[in-house]
């Protein structure tokens, strides 16, 4: 038998303790030993962080992964969201192959820009949240204001499931407020060290918090849950592994089990019989020395076994998938069974993108991964004019990663690309010198954003033959209007109502 899947990611913003929280996970799941491991895993993750310069630069982590562990007969399966904000799209894309979310919030300041962003892409898609309150070993803002700033914000009815007795200095423990038993910090590292007082005496002062928040805030209900109105609210700290079990628990006894996902023509189930999935993410480049890339696979339904063959609907023939990767924390494992929830590494030679429907059944489509139109443009000016073809498949390469845009104008040679944020156009220079030897710079484009149309040939030809100088096709040859501002896509528009101008492209 297959033991139950709780697929889920991360959300928060920088410096909340993402990254410490998945470290502690990974360690009560198992799956990792040692601290320290979750900003440099294997020679493989080493090797990706040589040539990533702008990941040791800044810090920050460019690229998702994905870890698995089990706990309880449990398997969890961590996708790893870029924090950045400027990595809103790869983050969306992450976040249609999760089926709930956790939000780590940091106790001294609440809810910030980007907790906020991802939450809202949680929102569109209905994504159940479990909110961790992180930090509260040190000095935070009072318990009540974080749970109003959380409601308000978010309009969420909030369900505090756990409270930290004092924090900062006077900090003494949590209190699980279904089982009324206190995790206390011991010795001098104040760490948990797993012992959990049952028959505590709370201070009236304490008493008198727990008695009001019980009042004042909603039970815990599964449903609202599930549905995305409540999230229950715990809190912890990671450093000090406070909360961090009962997170787990959480996620465990009330994160949904891999759910229906949105598809042509009706909605598949993960019972359904045959196996299918979709393309959420390409990663070239995983091994400099190779020239392969993977494609992250969330499985949808069925139960996938190791040389099956999956037919990407809509474009070419079955692929024979006969060294899937699975992704446990320490190294990549070949995997020969995954089932609904799983995330699978299809290595591939440039064959499956980013949207791809793979299923055994070639008349379905999974629907609801867009592109988003590219809030800056630029035009790619290459130093060494021999090296037109190398540049040409750089950019192809990173466009069908979803790491910038890319769109071929229809006249003349200037390749132009787009991107949300600033710097997916660093990510783009830096790995264009580190993997594919060729130098180029950016130079300001006479654009400053896209628009895919759509609407009947006739009315898309008469449009173009005008507009020629601001058409371009993207990556996949869709026909894209290159505005100088979005004053002139309302003035097109109005001109020329039969054809639609889109901010986004599903793919
Ligand atoms: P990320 O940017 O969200 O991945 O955050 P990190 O996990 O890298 O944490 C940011 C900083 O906060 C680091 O210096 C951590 O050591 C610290 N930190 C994380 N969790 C806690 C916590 O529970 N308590 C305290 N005091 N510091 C924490």
């Amino acid at each position: 038998m297959t033991s139950p899947r709780r697929t889920f990611a991360i959300i928060s913003h920088p410096d909340a303790g993402k990254t410490t929280l998945t470290e502690k996970l990974l360690v009560a799941g198992g799956a990792i030993h040692l601290a320290g491991e979750v900003k440099a895993r294997g020679a493989n993750r080493r090797a990706r962080s040589d040539w990533m310069k702008i990941e040791q630069q800044r810090g920050i982590s460019v690229t998702s992964s994905v870890m698995t562990f089990e706990r309880d007969g449990i398997t969890f399966n961590l996708l790893d969201t870029p924090g950045h904000e400027d990595f809103s799209e790869d983050t969306y894309r992450t976040l249609t192959a999760v089926d709930s979310a956790v939000m780590v919030i940091d106790a001294a300041r609440g809810i910030e820009a980007q907790t906020r962003k991802l939450f809202e892409v949680c929102r569109l898609r209905s994504v159940p949240i479990i909110t961790f309150v992180n930090k509260v070993d040190r000095e935070g803002r009072p318990v009540f204001e974080l749970l109003d700033e959380i409601a308000d914000i978010l309009a969420l009815d909030v369900a505090p499931m756990s409270w930290p007795i004092g924090m900062g200095g006077e900090f003494e423990g949590v209190l699980d407020l279904e089982t009324g038993g206190v995790s206390r910090p011991e010795g001098d590292s104040r760490n948990f060290q797993g012992r959990v007082d049952q028959d505590v005496t709370l201070s009236d002062r304490f008493a008198e918090e727990v008695e009001l928040a019980q009042a004042g805030y909603a039970e815990f209900d599964g449903e609202a849950y599930r549905n995305g109105d409540l999230t229950p609210v715990y809190f912890g700290s990671a450093l000090k592994d406070f909360g961090v079990a009962e997170l787990i628990d959480a996620l465990a006894r009330h994160a949904p089990a891999p759910r229906p996902q949105p598809a042509e023509p009706a909605p598949i189930a993960p019972e359904t019989p045959e196996v299918t999935g979709f393309v959420f993410k390409v990663q070239a480049n995983m091994d400099p020395n190779h020239r392969d890339r993977i494609a992250f696979m969330r499985l949808c339904s069925g139960t996938f076994k190791r040389g099956m063959k999956l037919t990407p609907t809509g474009h070419g023939k079955p692929i024979a998938v006969h060294s899937p990767i699975l992704f446990f924390a320490q190294n990549r494992e070949v995997a020969d069974e995954a089932f609904p929830g799983d995330i699978i590494g299809i290595p591939n030679h440039g064959t499956l993108r980013v949207g791809d429907t793979l299923s055994e059944r070639a008349d379905i489509r999974f629907t609801g991964l867009p592109n988003f139109a590219p809030e800056i443009l630029r035009r790619v000016a290459l130093k060494d004019p021999t090296k037109t073809k190398q540049l040409r498949k750089a950019l192809d390469d990173m466009a069908e990663e979803g790491v910038t845009q890319v769109f071929y104008p229809e006249i003349g040679s200037n390749w132009i690309v787009g991107v949300v944020g600033q710097l997916q156009l660093e990510v783009l220079i830096s790995r264009l010198e580190a993997e594919y030897k060729v130098a180029a710079g950016l130079e300001p484009a006479p654009f400053d954003t896209a628009r895919w149309v759509t609407g009947e040939a006739a009315d898309l030809k008469a449009f173009a033959d005008v507009n020629r100088g601001a058409m371009a096709k993207d990556r996949d040859g869709n026909p894209v209007f290159l505005a100088k501002s979005a004053w002139e896509i309302g003035y097109v528009a109005d001109r020329y109502p039969k054809v639609r101008f889109n901010a986004t492209r599903e793919r």
